[in-house]
């Protein structure tokens, strides 16, 4: 009917003005608010579509006295879910899905976004499973069973999302610290990865070819086994610096796998929705390579160029280092012109953004140029920082990314940094035995005084390796809970 296929073109619409508001952090709520209202439409009309198969159903009080064929057809599909059932489901997914976002800590917001991904690709496998299983209910039988194409679409669907579930499985443990960060490299490991990809394309074709549950059950019970141990293979050699680009890879793949079941349910917003996220997550996943000077092909096949020596910690040697105090800090702030403050994951954890901005204005009475930088993948998931400023009102025009401002170090009086590690370490640049070599670095080094605000110098940043940044000669250790230092400077300036 010409009018549910406008409401999903005009969900699609949403979506599209969606991901346009959530370009920028001054337009993002408006972002998500189109996003629910397209994901209100379609949901909606969904269900209105179903609605006249139901009250049609045979045996339903003003059912007509014949059933013609399409609506016979139809009505079976609602066969084991009435308008009630899926009312009550929605409302228990809401509320878990309501009580989860009000409860989760900002600092969590990636292993929660992994865990979602993998009810996405959980969610493509047990449609594809019982499209198999009951086809007519999908209406997809014709005379000589399920026909080809659908087969491919459920194939594709099972193994994508299967995928996608595993995957990001492992992703949520390694970000959640239930397994360890660090890259787990299998001997052959690229060998038995293609095999195993090989042997899903070959299986799906077979399973398209053949006909009758006897020969199509073992194909598509081996395709989907196959596709679970893949998705697992391919996360566990991803470690340091290249999950942000697994998070954001398994979000495309979570689209794709969407896409395919839109396909074989014959739902137009699934397929518009699947492939609005597909895409937006693999040019995510290509920007955010391009940011670490990572190749995106060896990010997603899972560890390539990753070093087997760069796998392990190695033992931290103790250095000599100065410590200062917020009283130091405080006095060295007001004298200077120029401050780059570099926050990282340590600041969200410790929630330091409204102290900082605190510590801004003042800085900024005081006649001092203050300006944020803020690196690609600092903190825990894309953008992370840039919601915590934005939140803690901290002027758009002060926050710059790091091409727009790494130049700048040079003529830096201090370099701030708070809780970043990672970003700030030269070992990017310098050792190629490092897990974050090749990842663009801010040059702090060149600033004529550094601050490093940490808690200790036993803690490292998440691809934990040291950093050459605590030892240098203008470094200030400031050894502190992130919020705790900042409120202490914030005094001391007053
Ligand atoms: P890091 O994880 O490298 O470092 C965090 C620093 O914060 C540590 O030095 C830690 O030291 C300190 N810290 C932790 N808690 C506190 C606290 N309460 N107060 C003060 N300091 C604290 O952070 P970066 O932001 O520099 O780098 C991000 C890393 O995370 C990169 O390797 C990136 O690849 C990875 N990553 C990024 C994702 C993204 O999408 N942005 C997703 C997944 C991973 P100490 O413990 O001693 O306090």
């Amino acid at each position: 009917m010409a009018w549910i296929a406008l409401a999903y073109l005009v969900a699609g619409v949403f979506f599209i003005l969606a991901l346009r508001g959530l370009s920028s952090p001054a337009t993002s709520r408006t972002g998500n608010r189109f996003g629910m209202i397209g994901m209100a439409v379609a949901v909606v009309t969904t269900l209105v579509t179903h609605m006249p198969t139901i009250l049609h159903r045979p045996g339903f009080p003003n059912a007509p006295p014949s059933c013609l064929l399409s609506e016979c057809m139809v009505a079976e599909r609602l066969d084991v879910f009435s308008l009630g059932e899926i009312l009550i489901a929605i409302a228990i997914g809401a509320i878990i899905g309501i009580t989860i976002a009000r409860r989760i800590a900002m600092t969590a917001m990636p292993e929660l976004v992994a865990a979602f991904h993998s009810l996405v690709g959980l969610a493509a496998v047990l449609v594809g499973w019982a499209a198999y299983l009951n086809p007519g209910a999908f209406g997809l039988l014709t005379d000589t069973g399920i026909g080809a194409v659908s087969k491919v679409e459920m194939g594709l669907g099972i193994a994508i999302g299967a995928i996608t579930f595993s995957g990001s499985v492992i992703a949520f443990a390694k970000l959640s610290g239930r397994m360890s960060g660090s890259p787990i490299l299998l001997p052959a490991r690229h060998v038995i990865n293609l095999g195993t990809l090989a042997a899903i394309i070959v299986l799906t074709a077979l399973f398209a070819m053949a006909s009758g549950h006897e020969e199509t059950m073992p194909l598509i019970i081996a395709l989907t086994v196959l596709a679970f141990i893949i998705g697992f293979l391919l996360i566990i050699p991803i470690g340091g610096a290249d999950m942000p680009v697994v998070v954001s890879m398994l979000n495309s793949y979570s689209g794709w796998a969407a896409a395919a079941m839109g396909f074989t349910l014959g739902n137009t917003a699934m397929i518009i929705t699947g492939a609005l996220v597909g895409s937006s997550g693999a040019i995510l996943s290509y920007i955010m390579c391009r940011a670490m000077n990572r190749s995106f092909i060896s990010v997603i096949a899972g560890g390539f160029g990753a070093d087997d020596s760069a796998a392990g910690g190695e033992a931290r040697e103790a250095r000599p280092y100065k410590q200062g105090s917020a009283d130091d800090a405080a006095f060295m702030l007001e004298q200077a012109d120029k401050v780059i403050i570099i926050p990282g994951y340590g600041m969200a954890v410790a929630q330091a953004q409204h102290a900082l901005r605190e510590m801004t204005d003042i800085l900024e009475e005081k006649g001092v140029e203050v300006k944020f930088a803020i690196h690609p993948v600092a903190g825990r998931m894309p953008g992370h920082m840039n919601v915590l400023l934005a939140e803690a009102s901290v002027d758009y025009d002060k926050v710059f990314e790091l091409e727009d401002i790494n130049s700048e170090f040079a003529q830096a009086d201090v370099a701030f940094i708070i809780g970043a590690n990672d970003v700030v370490n030269p070992a990017a640049k310098t050792d190629k035995s490092s897990p974050i070599y090749g990842m663009p670095v801010f040059d702090v080094d060149k600033a004529k005084q550094v601050f490093f605000i940490k808690r200790s110098m036993g803690g490292v940043g998440y691809a934990g390796v040291d950093n050459d940044v605590f030892y240098m000669d203008q470094t200030m250790m400031l050894l502190s809970d992130a919020k705790k230092m900042v409120e202490e400077i914030v005094k001391a300036l007053d």
